[in-house]
């Protein structure tokens, strides 16, 4: 028979990463087996699900790109979960019970209950091995609220059993769920699907990964500028490793050696600085032109944008960085910057006057001589003997006493830098005179020099 899994979240509010990790293992699955992956929103809560949390998990989905080659939607069900509560209680395998509620005392409610058989139910766990529990301590549990409102058990091991899900994976908080729905099952005359659970994804804290611990919906990770297939290759990695130790795998890798047996059964923890660093990876493997399509990346100059990308590639791990960066320390790449006059001569030496002035001076000759279009290797290979020599020079800068070599560097340098950025923190100068032009860097040179 062909394998067929699926992921069943309840609509009940945003799902996190640690929900998702069961999406991509199934999904997974399901194609390294050449099998079909289905998607079920079990919205049998009328109260709690919401068409908002609905719609976010479709979205995370195909953002993911873990498309689902079949749609059940619970509430739909309805019908079927109807008619075979009342075929348990025809054939006396379940019983219509009235009784106090336990929420509102001297209430009378109707339940459904499962008459129990009371015995030790052992089922075989693709990632734990056998489990045997005990399930006489669950008495004649509730599989209905009432014949026409199915409980949760219930109602999954239907869709399961109607849909022919072959394996059923989720997390490990499902273990206990386990048995109980395996009796509903062998009620039902249903066969039983093979179970794996899957270790759980922790918070920092090592307690269970949850909204209150601060796990985000995923769809927020999408607005930060994390790539899907980074937070794929991430997820996938929680609680599963291949053989060969690699870090990072696009999807069709990862559907080729996921297997059960690289599951870990501990739990994973889920941390941001390594999804981040494994982003950064997939962001410097694209092309400098997807790399701004991908990341929606915008400048007033596109060419000029082209030339950041080796810079942002560096020194961003997500595209929300990337875009503070642009507007932020490399809008000076984009706009003329202001300069003033104290912060261009913050490093002059004060037994030097005019020392700034004349670095400045020597720089625009030594720029002279370069095309426009230059890069900021040749750019540094031309100042920085410049910028090491300077102090040494008798006569230049006023230094009698013929200084060590670069002990002047950094007061050429920042001025340069300074006057190119306006700003206290950017890229080197080499940097961004390659990447605004030798003709536009002189001029901000010159505005430097007409101000001192
Ligand atoms: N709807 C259940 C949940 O979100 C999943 C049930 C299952 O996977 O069996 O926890």
């Amino acid at each position: 028979m062909s394998i067929k899994t699926r992921f069943a979240p309840s609509p009940t509010g945003f799902l996190h990463s640690g929900n998702y990790r069961t999406a991509v293992f199934a999904y997974l699955y399901a194609k390294a087996n050449k099998g079909t992956f289905a998607l079920r929103i079990e919205d049998t809560d009328r109260e709690r699900s919401k068409k908002e949390y609905e719609e976010n998990i479709m979205e995370s989905l195909a953002w993911l790109e873990l498309p689902h080659d079949e749609f059940v939607r619970q509430s739909e069900r309805i019908t079927r979960h109807t008619g075979l509560l009342e075929k348990l209680v025809r054939e006396g395998k379940a019983y219509v019970s009235r009784e106090e509620s336990k929420n509102e005392p001297g209430k009378t409610v109707e339940l459904i209950r499962l008459k129990n058989p009371g015995k030790a139910v052992t089922f075989h766990d693709e990632i734990r091995g056998d489990i045997t529990m005990d399930t006489s301590d669950l008495n004649d549990f509730a599989i209905g609220r009432a014949i026409d409102d199915p409980l949760f058990h219930f109602a999954v091991v239907v869709d399961d059993a109607d849909m022919d899900i072959t394996h059923v994976i989720r997390g490990e908080d499902h273990i206990s769920n386990t048995p109980r729905q395996i009796l509903i099952l062998e009620a039902l005359g249903f066969s039983i699907p093979k179970y794996a659970h899957l270790p759980m994804v922790l918070a920092s804290d090592r307690t269970k990964l949850s909204k209150r611990k601060g796990a985000k919906p995923l769809t927020d990770y999408r607005a930060m500028g994390i790539l899907p297939e980074a937070m794929l290759n991430y997820l996938a990695f929680l609680g599963f490793h291949p053989k060969d130790d690699k870090e990072y795998l696009t999807r069709d890798e990862l559907v080729a050696v996921f297997s059960f047996d690289r599951v870990h059964t501990s739990g994973a923890m889920f941390d941001e600085t390594k999804l981040f660093s494994v982003n950064q990876h997939w962001m410097r493997k694209l092309t400098d032109e997807e790399f701004i399509t991908r990341g929606e990346l915008d400048a007033p100059d596109k060419e000029k944008l082209l030339k950041t990308i080796p810079l942002l590639k560096e020194r961003a791990q997500t595209f929300g960085e990337a875009r503070e960066m642009l507007s932020g320390e490399l809008s000076c790449l984009f706009s003329t910057p202001t300069v003033n006059k104290g912060k261009l001569l913050a490093k002059e030496p004060e037994d030097a006057p005019g020392f700034t002035k004349n670095a400045l001076e020597g720089i625009l000759e030594l720029l002279a001589g370069l095309p426009n279009d230059v890069s900021a290797e040749q750019v540094k290979e031309t100042v920085m003997p410049y910028a090491d020599g300077v102090g040494a020079t008798p006569g230049e800068a006023g230094s009698p006493d013929a200084p060590l070599l670069g002990a002047f560097r950094g007061a050429v340098l920042w001025p340069l830098r300074y006057a190119l950025s306006g700003a206290e923190r950017s890229p080197d100068p080499f940097t961004l005179i390659s990447i605004v032009g030798k003709n536009e860097s002189s001029s901000r040179i010159k505005t430097a020099l007409a101000i001192l």
